[in-house]
């Protein structure tokens, strides 16, 4: 599942190429077409006909991340609007010169949004388990992720807000992995770099938030920094469903230090496991409290 570091290299990729761009076609897949047919909005959250409409002929004026999530800021005459578009579990955007030069075959065969660019490129969005999301936003301080998402994590005030939250009666008491993986407490951190966090601040991921010390807190908002930034500078971590638009991987997965081990690198006892909220977990009963 794309974490912020991988949102956020996808993003810069895409600035790169579609910025100033206009979208001159759309095609649909038959899945997203036929989810719509039975009320299901697969993908595309607005009706097709005023999604295909309204995109169609707009220009790609910049596209911006904020959490998990990315923005693409469109206008078409003297209108403006915004493309949200989340990459659920295993999304990925690609940009070709041909929709079937997507290198994986898992990829290739799963594209559902294809937009024809004025570029005489493609910008091809696919999922193989279909849980991201486009959505047509025309007004984006009314948008409720945003409203309600924490500061993103370099922000200076991130480490207070962060701290804030915990003891707010609606997080603290989530076990504290269940917390950090809130995008109302802290945007952006996803099961394995929650794992990788919390390890390197020594916290026992079922531990209630509400009864870490804040000292503990800050410890931890500075790992999570340090993973994060430390992940972007790596191209993002590549286990099985993330790939940046052109189809390569990141090496942050090389630095994984309990996230899938088997035994503790810090004192070598067996790694435990367990799932907290569907989502696999690694610790260390010596060395996390
Ligand atoms: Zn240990």
């Amino acid at each position: 599942m794309p974490e912020l570091p991988e949102v956020e290299i996808v993003k810069r990729e895409l600035k790169l190429h579609i910025e100033n761009a206009v979208i001159e076609h759309i095609k649909l897949s038959e899945k997203v077409i036929t989810g719509h047919k039975e009320n299901k909005r697969t993908i595309v959250k607005n009706d097709l006909k005023s999604f295909t409409e309204q995109v169609t002929d707009s220009k790609i004026l910049t596209v911006v991340r904020r959490g998990k999530y990315l923005n693409f800021s469109l206008q078409k005459q003297n209108q403006y609007f915004n493309l949200v578009s989340h990459l659920g579990m295993s999304g990925g955007y690609f940009i070709v010169d041909s929709p079937d030069q997507i290198a994986e075959e898992n990829y290739r065969t799963h594209t559902h949004v294809t937009f024809k660019l004025s570029t005489n490129q493609y910008l091809v969005y696919a999922d193989i388990r279909r849980f991201g999301e486009l959505r047509i936003v025309p007004k984006i301080s009314e948008f409720k992720p945003f409203v309600e998402m924490a500061p993103e994590y370099f922000e200076a005030h991130s480490k207070d807000a962060f701290i804030q939250k915990i003891t707010d009666k609606r997080f603290s008491g989530m076990t504290i992995k269940q917390a950090i993986m809130d995008a109302r407490v802290i945007p952006g951190v996803g099961n394995i770099y929650a794992n990788e966090a919390l390890f390197k601040s020594g916290i026992r991921p079922t531990r209630k938030a509400g009864r870490i010390s804040k000292s503990r807190l800050s410890d931890l908002h500075a790992e999570m920094v340090k993973i994060l930034d430390e992940a972007i500078v790596r191209g993002g971590s590549t286990i099985s469903d993330y790939r940046n638009t052109s189809g390569g991987s990141g090496t942050m997965q090389d630095r994984f230090v309990i996230y899938q081990k088997k035994i503790c690198p810090t004192c070598g006892k067996n790694v435990h496991t367990k799932v907290i909220n569907t989502r696999n977990t690694f610790y260390c009963t010596e060395c996390q409290r």
